[in-house]
């Protein structure tokens, strides 16, 4: 690789304007490996864990990280974001682009795009991650890391676009996890003095709150486009091969209902039924509690019981 192929790909690192294609690129369905190197990099950071060892700290910031982005994903990225589920005010907007950015899942505006895409064209060709189309690996994590898939497909969120702080963030999305990473490096190396009893220090924190939360998260996240459109029910005959299935609902905290979500991805909710758990959900009624989010789009009820067919009269 030359010069400026190099310089390219570590400018692609921190401003991902840089994205769009350029010549040379090669071929639009590989991996970018060189865009791609943070991401191994964090997988590889995981095994920090074998010289930092673990602390009940450590164990408590990085189960508890990994739940807040969850959410943050779940919540902002997905249902307000890409499908505008609810409202709130200009300000918390762009306080939950911020907390989406901490799950390293690249910008706002990027994720919604994207994610726009995969409804319009769910399971058929281009969609951008469909395993029925392209098979487990690529729709988990492939095309991730694909370069067609680097640059914001800014046609498809013109209503997000009109926001410059959420244009900015969008294009210095790195700059987020990179200040949460240093941050936790800071807090751990900080604690290591104030409280030496916690056992944790600067890298342990790093290795534990950083990379091994983020990689949980990256996986369990990916498994909503690769496992939820092939393992569970299908209550809805949705056009796609959206499915069901608590397990993943449980790990993504709502998500897994997904079949549901395709058959009504306007609502704030994707656990139609009140036995289907949805921690997402109860987190964003905690927050119209506090007034902090409003108009939470609820399911219509000829929507959740469109499956149910009238009752057939019995041979006589
Ligand atoms: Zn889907
Ligand atoms: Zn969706």
């Amino acid at each position: 690789m030359k010069g400026p192929r190099i310089s390219l790909a570590l400018r692609r690192w921190f401003d991902s304007g840089a994205a769009v294609a350029a010549a040379g690129d090669g071929d639009p369905r590989r991996s970018d490996w060189p865009r791609v190197v943070p991401f191994v990099l964090v997988h590889f950071g995981c095994l920090g864990a074998i010289w930092t060892g673990v602390s009940a700290t450590a164990a408590a910031v990085a189960a508890g990280l990994f739940l807040v982005r969850m959410f943050a994903i779940t919540a902002f990225y997905h249902r307000y974001f890409s499908h505008r589920a609810f409202r709130t005010s200009r300000a918390a907007q762009f306080a939950f682009a911020l907390l989406g950015a901490t799950a390293v899942q690249r910008g706002p505006l990027w994720w919604a795009a994207h994610h726009r895409q995969h409804h319009a064209r769910a399971d058929q060709p281009g969609d951008a991650h469909s395993p029925v189309q392209d098979g487990f690996w690529w729709s988990h994590v492939g095309w991730f890391l694909a370069r067609e898939n680097f640059a914001t497909r800014a046609a498809l969120v013109p209503d997000l676009a009109r926001y410059p702080e959420l244009r900015w963030l969008d294009r210095f999305d790195a700059a987020v996890p990179a200040a949460l990473a240093l941050l936790l490096f800071l807090a751990g190396e900080w604690l290591a003095r104030a409280a030496p009893g916690l056992g944790t220090d600067g890298w342990q924190l790093l290795v534990w709150g950083f990379c091994i939360s983020t990689v949980a998260l990256w996986h369990a996240t990916f498994t909503i486009n690769s496992l939820a459109h092939r393992f569970g029910t299908r209550r809805y005959a949705t056009r796609d091969d959206s499915r069901n299935n608590a397990w993943l609902a449980l790990l993504t905290l709502g998500e897994g209902w997904h079949n549901n979500h395709h058959r009504y991805p306007g609502a704030a909710r994707q656990g139609f039924f009140w036995w289907e758990v949805d921690l997402s959900w109860y987190g964003l009624r905690l927050l119209a509690a506090f007034g902090i989010v409003r108009d939470l789009r609820p399911v219509p009820a000829a929507v959740r019981d469109s499956h149910r067919r009238p009752p057939r009269e019995l041979p006589r």
